[in-house]
């Protein structure tokens, strides 16, 4: 994808949606790192119904020490891998305790060392919380970014380095939030919502469900450059 194509693409998710956020539901950076975690395989809806039972009663990495995998158990049934996730949990909360006084460590070496924690949650916990400009590429990420050619990659670590290197420095910090919700919402696995998808134009995907409308500036004409060819037959159809 050209950079010119690039920048409007990012322009027009910015334009929507200013400030994007996550739909986890956290009050710090403690309470978001537990979600993450938990998120894995699983939907958000489903870790904000167990957190918000479980954070009322133990919010910090003692107080959930205290309860101990017996005790969360049945706080996270509504998760995906709740065993296992139980477990991460509190191993997680002794090592925070143990090697970083309960606070949440600001190095991607320390917080990919917590059980439970990969590549993925430590960008997430770097981006939101540090502020750093790190794009975590989950299953929605990943299928957006090949369909639209904006960073297309056999793997999820290819297109996290395609969109580190092709995202201008200006949208690095919202990319995760604006290219996971476009992928969960619009360009979802089974059938994306061409039709009403606001960077249809600019996307290179062939197998769009219908021909979508360029998109026009206020004066009337394309401020964008003109639809590419598509040259990423097959890649992540989801
Ligand atoms: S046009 Fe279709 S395939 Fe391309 S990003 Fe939008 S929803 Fe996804």
């Amino acid at each position: 994808m050209h950079p010119a194509t690039i920048r409007a693409l990012y322009r027009r998710l910015k334009a929507a949606n200013p400030r994007p956020r996550s739909e986890l539901e956290y009050s710090s950076p403690f309470e978001l790192l537990v979600a993450v975690m938990l998120s894995a395989h699983t939907t958000d809806k489903s870790v904000n119904a167990a957190t918000r039972r479980l954070f009322p009663r133990a919010n910090t990495p003692q107080a959930l020490l205290a309860l101990g995998v017996e005790g969360v158990r049945p706080y996270l049934r509504s998760v995906g891998l709740y065993n296992t996730k139980s477990q991460n949990l509190i191993g997680l909360c002794q090592r925070l305790v143990e090697h970083h006084g309960g606070e949440v460590p600001r190095e991607r070496a320390a917080l990919e060392a917590l059980p439970g924690v990969g590549r993925k949650t430590a960008s997430i916990i770097l981006n939101i919380v540090f502020g750093e400009h790190e794009i975590a590429v989950d299953t929605h990420i990943f299928r957006v970014a090949n369909r639209s050619g904006l960073a297309p990659g056999k793997t999820p670590l290819a297109v996290e380095q395609g969109l580190l290197a092709r995202t201008p420095p200006q949208f690095k910090h919202d990319a995760h939030h604006w290219l996971l919700l476009h992928g969960r919402y619009v360009c979802t696995a089974r059938a994306p919502a061409c039709p009403g998808c606001l960077i249809a134009d600019l996307c290179e995907y062939p197998d769009k469900t219908v021909s979508a409308p360029s998109q026009k500036t206020s004066r009337g004409r394309s401020d964008e450059r003109p639809a590419p060819r598509a040259r990423h037959r097959r890649a992540a159809a989801g």
